[in-house]
């Protein structure tokens, strides 16, 4: 590949492909997103990114990301209708009880589709950027005339195929999602399969939309954790005064389609039935199930070649309970951006070593969601040694930030939200506050908070009385 990549290839468009294309887009480049999908018109559910019904937060770092990538865009999905929230605005139940309220992160709120379309039309906008849809990526072949790659792709209609192409690229970006096939293209091609680590704890999801205005309630969603032996779930706002209140349970516990209603109910607190009886639940139920976190360790292929990237769930996917996904595609977008711009991505080897930034930005959120589920009795294998002890020592600071303890509470949340490194959880300061509540014990836990506002609430104890 030469110093600058002219023509590039991004294999699908959902959000990891999209950052990809923005990341890339510049003069003298021709980025073509091969999506298998027709894509709506106007926001919609797909069958290419079937987790697309459930409930989607935007990190806050995240958010930060896609600003760098795409400027105004925070502003783009509020006037589209999502909503804005402060985490710390949230009822956030933990294990060891509810989380206290302080002023945390600025985030967004929105149907997965909404911000997909938003993002879509951000991308296709900036020159040089064409998508061509309705087209799989077949696989991978070694280019010609100088040419890093060729790129087959297939349009079918129905069972037919219509169309054959062959896409000649300096640059392939695979952003496939979970159930990407580079692996097989790469043996095709005779390289060394990339190591694989799975962590799955066997969560579910079952989602339905619930009608209910934004101001009939106190919170700014609600989010109970599910742990072990627990169901739990969550409810946030949504563009056109709408909730997406889904059921989260692991193994035995996993939600079904059958009833949303009773499952809730069966949440060990009931704020989210109590939200669902305020509204009207509409739709059907979307169900979802595939929610491990599977890594592929591309970064460590000696015979990695160049011109050959991959981002987003095709590289690392995570259990989406800690809603990482999307910010991790945005900053690995900003990493190749910066790559690229500097002329790193160009030199031999600067796309392996690209993947090993990559793989950095992964280790953090990967470690706090594989180091979570691990603690979970539906999950296979168990942490040991330094993991198990830093495990442990955060599930004691959640406990101080159920006691009112702000500045851990402040710092949990800069960790989570992909802000501060976890080792800021190490700092003298927190180690002060849990020998201080050893020695005087913790205060009063935090109070529930109140779900529904008072009007509301109001009503519904007239109409249970
Ligand atoms: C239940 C659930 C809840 C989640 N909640 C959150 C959350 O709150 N916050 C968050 O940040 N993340 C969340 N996620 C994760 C988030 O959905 C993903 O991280 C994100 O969608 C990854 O985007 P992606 O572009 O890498 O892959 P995907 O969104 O999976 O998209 C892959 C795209 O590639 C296309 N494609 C696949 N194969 C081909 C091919 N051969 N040729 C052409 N096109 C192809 C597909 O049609 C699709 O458009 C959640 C996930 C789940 C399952």
């Amino acid at each position: 590949m030469g110093a600058s990549p002219r023509d590039v290839v991004v294999v699908g468009a959902s959000l990891g492909g999209l950052f990809a294309a923005a990341a890339l887009a510049r003069p003298g480049t021709r980025v073509t997103v091969v999506e298998r999908d027709e894509l709506p018109e106007h926001p919609a559910p797909r069958a290419g990114v079937p987790q697309g019904r459930q409930p989607h937060v935007l990190l806050h770092r995240g958010l930060v990301a896609m600003e760098q990538l795409l400027p105004g865009v925070r502003d783009d999905l509020l006037r589209a209708g999502a909503v804005a929230l402060d985490t710390g605005d949230l009822a956030w139940l933990n294990e060891p009880g509810w989380a206290t309220p302080v002023r945390e992160y600025g985030v967004v709120s929105a149907t997965r589709p909404l911000v997909e379309h938003v993002v879509r039309q951000r991308v296709l906008a900036l020159r040089g950027v064409r998508l061509v849809q309705g087209t799989r990526v077949q696989g991978l072949a070694r280019g010609v005339g100088g040419r890093a790659w060729s790129v087959d792709t297939t349009r079918r209609e129905g069972h037919a195929v219509v169309r054959r192409e062959r896409l000649e690229a300096d640059l392939v970006v695979d952003a496939s999602g979970r159930a990407s096939r580079l692996p097989l293209w790469l043996s095709e091609l005779g390289v060394e399969p990339a190591r694989r680590h799975k962590v799955d704890a066997r969560v579910g999801y079952a989602t339905q939309v619930l009608e209910l205005p934004h101001d009939r309630v106190a919170a700014a969603g609600v989010v109970v954790l599910q742990r072990a032996g627990a169901r739990g779930g969550l409810a946030l706002p949504v563009e056109g005064d709408r909730w997406l209140v889904a059921g989260v349970g692991a193994g035995e516990l996993r939600p079904s389609r059958a009833d949303l209603r009773t499952f809730l109910g069966l949440v060990p607190d009931p704020a989210l039935a109590q939200l669902v009886d305020a509204g009207h639940l509409v739709g059907d139920v979307a169900v979802h199930r595939q929610t491990g976190n599977l890594r592929h360790d591309y970064h460590r292929v000696h015979d990695w070649p160049d011109g050959l990237l991959v981002l987003g769930d095709a590289l690392c996917c995570f259990n989406p309970v800690y809603g990482q996904g999307i910010a991790v595609a945005a900053l690995e977008a900003v990493e190749l951006r910066d790559a690229d711009a500097s002329g790193r991505l160009g030199r031999p080897g600067g796309a392996r070593r690209l993947l090993g930034r990559f793989a950095s930005v992964v280790d953090v959120p990967w470690g706090i969601a594989t180091g979570t589920d691990l603690r979970l009795p539906t999950t296979e294998g168990r942490l040991t040694g330094l993991d198990a002890a830093f495990s442990s020592w955060t599930q004691e600071l959640t406990r101080l930030a159920a006691h009112g303890d702000r500045t851990v509470q402040r710092s949990l949340s800069a960790v989570y939200h992909l802000a501060a490194p976890p080792t800021t959880l190490l700092r003298p300061r927190l180690l002060a506050h849990a020998l201080r509540a050893r020695v005087t014990g913790v205060g009063p836990g935090v109070p529930r908070p109140q779900i529904l506002a008072p009007a509301q609430a109001r009503r519904d104890s007239a109409a249970t009385s």
